[in-house]
């Protein structure tokens, strides 16, 4: 995969992704990241990217010309650009898995009060991480970027990002490590059994339980199998027969 940023601060971006894992991507090839200075396609003899919005009020806005110029310097025909803007679909797992079968992103960083809205029409996706207001789009591209390369095959061991949360639509269960004993807990029985059968279902009953109460919102028209049907019928059994304090 190919993944190009296009950003006025370039170095926001360098650190990050050459640490850890994704530095780890980029130094195997399991993705070719680059970093664009905005800059490179500025206006005139200061390299200009911005300006003052029609109609008055505060801040600047990024002007389309030295974005235009950037995608149509980079776009391929199996090219995704991408536009991080709060107006965006809401960013989720199941996005980052289809972006991971695509072979070249192009992401867009604006900085100010955004860019001018005819950018919007030559971008493919338009993508929010969330509903808060980030100072530019550099936080949020790295969001991206690192939940869709950890997918890619060869980046990390595809049975963390099989069973992780999200994968298949519930919160993970609980993890434990040593000691066995920490300030007064334990850890639950089953998990040191070395029963595999018995730890699979205490995971599934686990993460089921904690989606159900954390968020339930992610169970809406999830097709559940029949012992997934039985688990959750069991749980909300339970809530039902707890007696009011
Ligand atoms: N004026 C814009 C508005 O009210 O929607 C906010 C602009 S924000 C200060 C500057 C840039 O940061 C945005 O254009 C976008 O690229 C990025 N940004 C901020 N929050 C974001 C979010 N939640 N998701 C994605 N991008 C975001």
């Amino acid at each position: 995969m190919r993944i190009d940023l296009l950003t006025l601060f370039p170095a926001m971006l360098e650190g990050p992704l050459s640490a850890s894992i994704p530095g780890r991507i980029r130094e195997q090839g399991i993705a070719d990241i680059r970093v664009h200075d905005l800059r490179n396609w500025g206006l005139g003899r200061h390299r200009s990217v911005d300006d003052t919005p029609y109609g008055g009020g505060a801040g600047m806005v990024m002007r389309p010309e030295p974005v235009a110029a950037a995608l149509d310097a980079l776009r391929g025909p199996g090219s995704t650009a991408i536009l991080l803007d709060p107006a965006g679909e809401v960013f989720r797992q199941a996005r980052a898995a289809e972006l991971a079968r695509r072979d070249h992103l192009i992401l867009v960083c604006p900085r100010y009060e955004g860019v001018d809205d005819r950018i919007r029409g030559l971008v493919d996706v338009e993508l929010s991480i969330g509903d808060y207001v980030l100072t530019g789009g550099e936080l949020p591209a790295l969001v991206v970027v690192d939940a869709v390369i950890r997918l890619l095959p060869g980046a990390i061991d595809a049975a963390s990002t099989a069973e992780e949360s999200f994968a298949d639509g519930l919160l993970e269960y609980p993890q434990y490590t040593r000691p066995a004993e920490f300030r007064g807990q334990g850890v639950p029985d089953v998990l040191v059994s070395g029963h595999h059968e018995a730890v699979r279902r205490w995971r599934l009953e686990a993460s089921l339980r904690r989606t159900l109460e954390r968020r339930p919102d992610l169970l809406d028209g999830r097709p559940a199998g029949l012992e997934e049907r039985r688990i959750l019928e069991a749980i909300q059994g339970e809530a039902l027969e707890e007696p009011e304090a």
